[in-house]
């Protein structure tokens, strides 16, 4: 697999494949196998040496795993990655590898849930104590956080659901400044619309259950940075085992293809459809990060080629009419996937993040009445028209 740094984004994740097989098959062959055939002993041994770089087991490395780890490290400009079952893999074992007892994380309030049961309920068993800090704070008053066993500064931009924007440049330097591992989870923007390398992020995570699959049917992750972290990650992952399925990773790699055309509508039609809902009588306030009225919206703009596929938006009326407003919705589903090419619209309040008190919830900008949608590739006004349907029902 050659890189021709010359290309473009699309043509790169099209035309990067692995080596056809004796049949010069067009599309990558799928090599579901757990293991491969030596020759000898001596090419066994040499393998096992890492003198010979092969496959030899699909939990070291698989074609299909390394095709879909070759796509995303060029499409994130990083060096190398490690591809995982889930996202979640990618950040138990990103944060197992570099984090020792005792250390500490400063992370952003906004992270994926399960993530946040990783810092307050798993990691405390292992003494690593997690701050917060909220996604508007002062980048000058985040360095007063920072203590003599922080080990890393992690964020998710754009967070979910609040759908708020952190600045990635100021918090690299930050990072760099104190010598800390800069770990960003880019799942919400896809490395299409944000490459926090660029930003001076050390590591990338992607959970590519969402967009990456964007079809809503395999779960996978990946880690990518640089090379010497990427080593000690790798160690770390083929001994404990949260390998990435050569099954999945074919699905995955083949739809890394058309991430770029998939995510540009997903956006085209997010910005069309948080315009509209911006302008009916019902609803109190959309987010949306390519709307002027994001608070966050020239850091946007900075950050990111287009403003991404999920909105958050308030309807009038709190709790209820937020639950009755998606059960009113007859074209979105309601699923706890996002990124799909199916529309997909959650209560965050009342399911994904029910177990966080009222307080906590506004700290991550979640209000009672917020409804999470996840813009699909369905026709724009097709999606409109369910959400003004259900909003005057
Ligand atoms: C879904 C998600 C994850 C976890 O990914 P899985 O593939 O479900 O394990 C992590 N981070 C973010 C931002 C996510 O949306």
């Amino acid at each position: 697999m050659d890189k021709k740094p010359n290309q473009h984004f699309e043509t790169q994740a099209i035309r990067t494949q692995m080596e056809r097989s004796s049949y010069s098959e067009h599309s990558s062959a799928l090599h579901l196998t757990s293991s491969f055939v030596f020759e000898d002993a001596e090419e066994m041994r040499a393998s096992f040496a890492e003198e010979k770089q092969r496959a030899i087991y699909s939990r070291f490395s698989n074609p299909n795993t390394s095709e879909f780890v070759q796509k995303v490290v060029q499409m994130e400009d990083a060096e190398d990655g490690v591809a995982f079952a889930s996202g979640m893999g990618a950040v138990f074992a990103t944060f197992s590898t570099f984090l020792n007892a005792g250390d500490h994380i400063l992370s952003a309030r906004a992270v994926f849930g399960s993530t946040h049961a990783l810092f307050t309920k798993f990691f405390p068993k292992w003494n690593i104590e997690t701050t917060y800090f909220s996604a508007t704070e002062a980048i000058d008053h985040l360095e007063n956080l920072i203590q003599p066993n922080t080990r890393c500064i992690y964020v998710e931009s754009p967070t979910n659901p609040g759908v708020e924007i952190l600045d990635l440049e100021a918090l690299g330097k930050l990072a760099k400044k104190h010598n800390l591992l800069f770990i960003v989870d880019n799942c919400f923007a896809t490395p299409y619309l944000q490459q926090p390398i660029h930003f001076g992020a050390d590591l990338v995570i992607h959970s590519a259950t969402k967009l990456m699959d964007g079809q809503g049917r395999v779960l996978g992750g990946i880690t990518v940075g640089k090379k010497e972290l990427i080593r000690a990650l790798y160690l770390f992952a083929r001994n404990t085992g949260a390998s990435l399925s050569p099954f999945n990773a074919w699905v995955l790699s083949k739809s890394l293809e058309t991430l770029a055309i998939r995510v540009d509508r997903h956006c085209d039609s997010a910005l069309e459809i948080a315009k509209k809902l911006e302008k009916h009588p019902r609803i109190n306030g959309v987010k949306y990060p390519f709307l002027n009225s994001h608070p966050q919206h020239q850091l946007a703009l900075k950050q990111m080629k287009k403003g991404g596929n999920i909105i958050s938006f308030e309807v009038k009326g709190g709790l209820e009419a937020g639950r009755k407003f998606i059960d009113a919705t007859q074209l979105c589903s309601l699923s706890a996937n996002l990124g799909d090419s199916r529309s997909i619209i959650t209560h965050p309040s009342s399911t994904t993040h029910s177990k966080l008190s009222q307080e906590e919830q506004s700290e991550v900008g979640i209000t009672p009445g917020m409804i999470r949608l996840s813009v699909g590739l369905e026709h724009h006004e097709d999606i409109w028209n369910d959400l003004k349907e259900a909003l005057d029902a």
